[in-house]
């Protein structure tokens, strides 16, 4: 990877280097330093990200820590999301509507918690699979954080219906009033009418207890015209989401997502546009080309 131009010290890192860091438990695996240092070095900005290992319950000191050494942002990851939303100085709507923050800007002073997920799914669908949201039937997999994130995002985007599936109700419930007007808790059976239909739960996630759980949706009820994504990037190409090309399906991976959020934390903290292309190439790199992404670069305009 290529560096930023030295600075005024000559070198880099050095003392006028601005630092931000993705916190979390574990924090190890983390592609966001990754994805951001790519992004510094192809922008020529003297700055650079690292973890910061954070246990549970941890998050105050975390905080009072950046406030004391000026860290210019932080990434937000596992257990900490909403924890910082009670923490920071102010939040945007998008983050105050979901009570969970994923990315904290310095900003005239204060520290602002934003949450780049539903923007990075979106970003990700009209750039890498060619799909707006806006006036189509989507059906959401899951009611964690990130289905909150992004039934929040399907329904700003002007999606014309958002159900929400789970294996849990009350959660589904929560997480489908998120769309307002447009959200509902459905059947899993609705996945062979919905226009894009959105894996947000662990299954598939290698590694994870979940690696082969049941999925929420059977991929036997989805067919061509519909898109299918899987928020898990890890493998690039699930079982689910192969299951779903098999039956006609476009299909499309969590890569993307991952690199939009990303992207936009950038924007925020520098200010600059970031450049998608060289962090998606740094994330695909990373994950390991193991078989067919299920979508395109986030950039690539959308082929046939
Ligand atoms: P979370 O908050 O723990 O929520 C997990 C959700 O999955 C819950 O709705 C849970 O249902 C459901 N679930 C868990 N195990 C299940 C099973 N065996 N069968 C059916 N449903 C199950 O997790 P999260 O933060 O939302 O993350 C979900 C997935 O999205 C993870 O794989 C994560 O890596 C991925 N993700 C990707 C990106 C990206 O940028 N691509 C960003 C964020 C997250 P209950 O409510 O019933 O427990």
């Amino acid at each position: 990877m290529s560096r930023p131009p030295a600075n005024r010290a000559g070198h880099w890192p050095s003392a006028a280097t601005s630092v931000v860091g993705v916190m979390g438990d574990p924090v190890t695996q983390s592609l966001s330093p990754l994805l951001h240092n790519t992004a510094f070095a192809d922008l020529g900005l003297d700055w650079v990200s690292v973890g910061f290992p954070v246990g549970a319950g941890q998050a105050p000191a975390a905080l009072a820590g950046v406030r004391a050494l000026g860290i210019a942002g932080l990434s937000v990851t596992m257990p900490h999301k909403s924890a910082v939303a009670g923490l920071v100085d102010e939040l945007t709507p998008t983050a105050a509507r979901l009570g969970a923050v994923n990315c904290v800007a310095r900003e005239k002073g204060l520290l602002v918690g934003d949450n780049t997920d539903g923007q990075g799914l979106v970003a990700s669908l009209r750039r890498g699979a060619g799909f707006d949201p806006a006036g189509r039937r989507c059906l959401v997999a899951g009611a964690g954080g990130a289905a909150r994130a992004v039934v929040a995002a399907l329904a700003d985007a002007g999606a014309s219906e958002v159900v929400v599936v789970n294996r849990t109700a009350h959660r589904a419930a929560e997480a489908a009033s998120l769309a307002g007007g447009v959200g509902r808790v459905g059947d899993p059976a609705e996945a062979a009418t919905a226009d894009l239909v959105v894996n947000a739960t662990p299954v598939g996630m290698a590694g994870a207890a979940t690696e082969r759980a049941r999925p929420l949706v059977d991929p036997g009820l989805l067919s061509a015209g519909q898109l299918a994504v899987d928020l898990v990037y890890h493998p690039l190409r699930t079982a689910w989401l192969a299951a779903a090309a098999a039956r006609g399906a476009a299909t499309m991976g969590g890569l993307g997502m991952l690199v939009h959020q990303a992207a936009s934390q950038l924007a925020r903290w520098t200010g600059r546009e970031a450049p998608v292309e060289a962090m998606w190439r740094a994330a695909l790199a990373a994950v390991g080309r193991g078989g067919d992404v299920g979508g395109r670069p986030p950039g690539e305009a959308p082929g046939t």
